[in-house]
């Protein structure tokens, strides 16, 4: 699904480099400590996935270049490079084709089947299929997810429901009521109506819709919603490290259980700011997530007894660093933008100014063609416009894409603690979740045989 008209926020400029001053170390991590020394058990008693939606190789090397220090000659890795450990094959049932969507990708992740494009924990055959989350939770364990979309979207869902359809949101969010999820945090309020809110607080949950909220609470349950729909664009709210609140959130609620837990972080708008070959929002969406991974990465050290596990679902948008024949990628100028380009379109078509206000908000100074593209997408609608505004930034940075959709190319695995041995190499979506199930406690064997 193409992403359009993303709800406004706010222009606030900010500093082209204020990303190098709050770098994605700023949130989550203190130093590396004594904790490193700990025994480490040989099978986790938590477990921790992490996907970053739409998040081909390609988005990991760009992100390194973009959060890099300028001033110093080395390239800064970055998390990802860290936790690297393998490769994924993402391709949904055979008959399917090569190329997934996220709801079969994400059900292949949560319980090792694979399936079509659309189908939410549900086989070829549209029956369900038991996920990762179901079985913890018969082992006594506790569950919960965290994401930048709604809830209800493509991959918590598949996490958490079974249905024929991605699209059946209202079915999916109602499903939600009877899988006990302990946590379950990120957007999507349009799709709970009051009469379900209080199905769910008669349930013991207790509700917020603030990010603010979740300093204070003291245990699961609880639904947090903190948007209509999806979360804002992490560009266009630089400090507020949402997925990084939700995600620390969910860890310290969770790990109340002595039985352990296992937790999905989604970073769910990598994919949709490719969708819309939009390099801007993907790189301010990849900090977000990058934040969130270090998040749980130092909950690793300080609980060796937990595995984490990041992935893709696929690629998104066939990004590429460098374009049309230059040998050339221009991150300083990704960085000196100072907001997501569907924000930039709307300022602009409010102003009688918008070439002036285009031109701040990119941080370079249009050149006659470019003001006559959109001069011209001006005349059309804020979708055109906003698309513009992509095309430009994408041809001065030397950003590629080869689609709007998904392509197949295999995805990185990340992964360390307890067992995380067993995610090196090549493997297939579905491995990954096989493997995450074999280590449950009492689930030594493939649950769907
Ligand atoms: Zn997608």
């Amino acid at each position: 699904m193409i992403l359009k008209n993303k709800k406004w926020s706010c222009l606030l400029p900010f500093l082209s480099l204020g990303l190098l001053l709050f770098p994605s170390s700023t949130f989550a991590a203190k130093p590396i400590t004594q904790l490193e020394s700990q025994p480490v058990p040989a099978r986790p008693k938590n477990i921790i996935i992490m996907i970053g939606d739409g998040m081909g190789p390609a988005y990991t090397t760009a992100y390194r270049y973009y959060q890099d220090n300028p001033d110093t000659e080395n390239i800064e890795h970055t998390v990802f490079d860290r936790l690297l450990v393998g490769m994924s094959s993402t391709h949904p049932t055979k008959s399917e084709g090569i190329v997934t969507d996220s709801a079969a990708a994400a059900t292949a992740l949560s319980s090792g089947i694979k399936t079509y494009n659309g189908a939410i924990g549900i086989n070829k055959h549209k029956q369900a299929v038991r996920s990762i989350m179901q079985l913890a939770k018969q082992q006594g364990m506790s569950t919960g997810i965290a994401v930048t979309s709604q809830v209800n979207h493509a991959t918590p869902a598949a996490f958490l429901s079974h249905n024929e359809s991605r699209r059946n949101y209202d079915e999916i969010a109602l499903s939600y009521l009877h899988t006990d999820t302990d946590v379950i945090l990120g957007g999507g309020q349009q799709y709970f109506s009051s009469e379900l809110i209080e199905q769910f607080k008669n349930k013991g949950y207790q509700y917020i819709t603030d990010v603010s909220e979740l300093n204070s609470l003291k245990q699961a349950k609880v639904l947090g919603l903190f948007a209509d729909k999806e979360l804002p664009w992490a560009i266009n709210e630089k400090k507020a490290h949402k997925l990084s609140r939700e995600t620390q959130t969910a860890l310290t609620l969770l790990s109340n259980n002595p039985k352990g837990f296992v937790l999905l972080v989604e970073g769910s708008l990598i994919d949709w700011a490719g969708h819309s070959n939009d390099i801007v929002s993907a790189m301010g969406e990849m900090n977000e997530f990058a934040n969130a991974v270090e998040v749980a990465e130092q909950f690793v050290r300080q609980h060796p007894e937990t595995l984490l596990v990041i992935t893709a679902d696929h690629n998104t948008g066939g990004l590429s660093i460098g374009a049309n024949d230059v040998y050339a990628w221009n991150s300083a100028l990704i960085r000196g933008v100072q907001s997501s380009p569907d924000n930039i379109a709307i300022a602009a078509l409010e102003s009688h100014d918008w070439q002036d206000i285009v031109s701040k908000q990119l941080g370079f100074k249009l050149n006659e063609a470019e003001i006559n593209q959109l001069a011209a997408a001006k005349k059309e609608n804020q979708d055109i416009f906003t698309d513009e505004i992509n095309k430009i930034i994408s041809r001065r940075s030397h950003t590629g894409w080869t689609s709007h959709g998904h392509t197949g190319v295999d995805v990185q695995v990340f992964a360390t603690g307890p067992s995380s041995a067993l995610f090196h190499g090549h493997q297939d979506n579905t491995d990954i979740a096989n493997n995450m199930i074999s280590l449950l406690p009492t689930n030594q064997n493939n649950p769907n045989p």
